[in-house]
C-alpha cells in the first residue's frame, strides 16, 4: 500500500469512530486520532453524563411526588458525589469497551493531537502517519466569552461534569438547550438555580409553544430567572462567592458556581488546516459538499465541525454514509437532514421534529399552514401537588395536511418522538395520524386524536 492507512479520522467522537468502524468492516486499514478520551464529547462530556444527571433529577422529582401517591418517604438527603462517581465509572466502562472494540476491528487508536502535515499526512505526537483519505471530526468546545470581564471565573458544561460537590447556589448563563438542561438538573437536585439570559424565553428558534411552556415550567419548578440580563463581568467576593453584573447595572450575587452555556465553537486550531490550504467559514465551520468532501479532494469533514445539526446521531450517520460511499459502492447514499428529530432533556423534556410553526409559515406561506395544539395536565400529575403540563403541536401544510412539524413538551416526550419522527420522514398526513388507533391512557394518544 502506498500509504500507512486507507483512512485516518482525526477525532474519536461520534463521527470519527463511526467512519473508521464502518470502513474497517469493509476491510480498510484505519486509524483514529484522539487527543483526549475515546468516545468524544457525547460519551465523556455531553449526552451520556448529561442523561445520567437527568435520570438522577427524575428520581428526585419522583421522590417529591411520592407522598401524593401514599408513600411515606423520609428523604435523608442527596449525595452528588455518589452520583458523579457512578456516572464516571459508567463512562470509564464505555471508554474501555470502545478501546477493545476498535482493537477487535483492527483500527489503530493514535493518542495525541492530530495535525496536517500535507493532505495525505497527519502528525500525532511527533510521528507522521499517511493515509489515502483523511476525515476531520474534531467536534467543538464550549464557548466562554472572553470579552466578558473575569469570564473564566465561570465554568462551562465541561466544568459542570467536573463538579464533585453540589453547588448550593448557581447561575446558569444562556438559554439554549444545554443551559436549560443543566439548570433543570441543578434545580431538581436541590441547588438554588438562576437562569440568566438576554432573552425572555428559552430555546430561541424552537416553536413558540415549546418556548413558552418550558419557560413557564422552569419558573414553576422554582428555577429563578434573570432575563434581559446581558452579562458584563463576574467578580469573586471575599467570601468566595461570585457576583454577576449586567451591562445595564443589574447585579446578582451569592453564587458558588456560575456556568456558561452560551454556545460552542469548533475545535480546529490544533488541526493546522493551513498546511492543506483549508479554511473555516465565518462561523468557524469547515464547509463540505453533500458527500462531506472539503475543498481538498481526499479530505472529508463530518460532525459538529461542519455546521450541520450538532447531534450525535447526525455525526454517526455522516460517518457511516461516508464509509458506504467510499468503500461499499453506494455513491448516492446522502445524509437527509430535512427532518432531524431532537430531544431536549429539560424538565419536562421536549421532543421536536420538522418545522416550527413560524418557519413553516414563512416557508409555505402563512395561509397554507394549519396547526393543531393541545395542552393538558397528564394523568401522572392528576392529584400531585406539583403539576407539570404537557403541550403538543402539529404543524401541517396544504390541502392534504402533510405533517411538517411535531412539537412535544411534557413527560415522555423524549421517548414519544422517535416513532412520530418516522411518520414525518415518511411524509405522513394528518389523516394518517387520525387513522392510527390511539394508545390509552397515554399522552401520545393526543397526537392521533387532535381536532
Ligand atoms: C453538554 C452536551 C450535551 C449534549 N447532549 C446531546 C444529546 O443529548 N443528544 C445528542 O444527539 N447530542 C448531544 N450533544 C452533542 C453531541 O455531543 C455532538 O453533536 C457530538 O458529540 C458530535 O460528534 P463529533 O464526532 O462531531 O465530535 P465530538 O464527539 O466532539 O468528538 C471529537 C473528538 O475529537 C477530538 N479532537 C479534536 N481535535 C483533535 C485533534 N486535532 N487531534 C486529536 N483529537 C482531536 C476531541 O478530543 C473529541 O474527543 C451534547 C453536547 C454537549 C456539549
Amino acid at each position: 500500500m502506498k500509504y500507512d492507512y486507507d483512512l485516518i479520522a482525526i477525532g474519536a467522537g461520534s463521527g470519527g469512530l463511526s467512519v473508521v468502524e464502518r470502513a474497517a468492516e469493509y476491510g480498510k486499514k484505519c486509524a483514529v486520532v484522539e487527543a483526549r478520551k475515546i468516545g468524544g464529547t457525547c460519551v465523556n462530556i455531553g449526552c451520556v453524563p448529561k442523561k445520567v444527571m437527568w435520570f438522577g433529577a427524575h428520581i428526585a422529582e419522583a421522590l417529591r411526588d411520592a407522598p401524593d401517591f401514599g408513600f411515606h418517604v423520609e428523604q435523608k438527603g442527596f449525595d452528588w458525589k455518589t452520583l458523579v462517581e457512578k456516572r464516571e465509572q459508567y463512562i470509564s466502562n464505555i471508554n474501555t469497551w470502545y478501546g477493545g472494540y476498535m482493537a477487535d476491528k483492527g483500527v489503530d487508536v493514535l493518542q495525541g493531537w492530530g495535525s496536517f502535515v500535507d493532505e495525505h499526512t497527519v502528525e500525532v505526537d511527533g510521528k507522521h502517519y499517511t493515509a489515502e483519505t483523511i476525515v476531520i471530526a474534531p467536534g467543538g468546545t464550549p464557548l466562554i466569552p472572553q470579552e466578558t470581564e473575569n469570564a473564566n471565573l465561570g465554568i462551562s458544561s465541561d466544568g459542570f461534569f467536573e463538579l464533585t460537590e453540589q453547588p448550593k447556589k448557581v447561575a446558569v448563563i444562556g438559554s439554549g438547550y444545554i443551559a436549560v438542561e443543566l439548570a433543570g438538573v441543578f434545580q431538581a437536585l436541590g441547588t438554588d438555580t438562576t437562569l440568566v439570559s438576554r432573552k425572555d424565553l428559552v430555546l430561541r428558534g424552537f416553536d413558540d409553544l415549546i418556548r413558552e411552556t418550558l419557560t413557564d415550567a422552569m419558573l414553576e419548578s422554582g428555577c429563578k430567572k434573570e432575563y434581559h440580563f446581558a452579562v458584563k463581568k463576574l467578580e469573586r467576593e471575599a467570601d468566595g462567592t461570585l457576583t454577576v453584573y449586567s451591562t445595564d447595572g443589574q447585579v446578582i450575587s451569592g453564587f458558588d458556581q456560575v456556568v456558561w452555556a452560551v454556545g460552542r465553537q469548533t475545535l480546529v486550531e490544533p488541526l493546522k488546516l493551513e498546511n492543506v490550504g483549508l479554511k473555516t467559514n465565518g462561523y468557524g465551520f469547515i464547509e463540505v459538499d453533500d458527500e462531506h468532501r472539503t475543498a481538498v479532494d481526499n479530505v472529508f469533514a463530518i460532525g459538529d465541525v461542519t455546521g450541520q445539526p450538532q447531534l450525535t446521531p447526525v455525526a454517526i450517520r455522516a460517518g457511516r454514509y461516508l464509509a458506504e460511499r467510499l468503500y461499499n459502492n453506494k455513491p448516492n447514499l446522502k445524509l437527509d437532514l430535512s427532518s432531524v428529530p431532537t430531544v431536549i432533556f429539560s424538565h419536562p423534556p421536549v421532543g421536536t421534529v420538522g418545522l416550527a410553526e413560524h418557519d413553516a409559515r414563512s416557508q409555505y406561506g402563512h395561509d397554507n399552514v394549519k396547526v393543531y395544539t393541545s395542552e393538558f395536565t397528564p394523568m401522572r400529575y392528576a392529584f400531585t401537588q406539583h403539576q407539570i403540563k404537557t403541550a403538543l403541536k402539529l404543524v401541517v401544510v396544504g390541502e392534504e395536511e402533510k405533517v411538517v412539524g411535531i412539537h412535544i413538551i411534557g413527560d415522555g416526550a423524549d421517548e414519544m418522538l422517535q416513532g412520530f419522527a418516522v411518520a414525518v420522514q415518511m411524509g405522513a398526513t394528518k389523516a394518517d395520524l387520525d387513522a392510527t388507533i390511539a394508545i390509552h391512557p397515554s399522552s401520545s394518544e393526543e397526537l392521533v386524536t387532535m381536532r
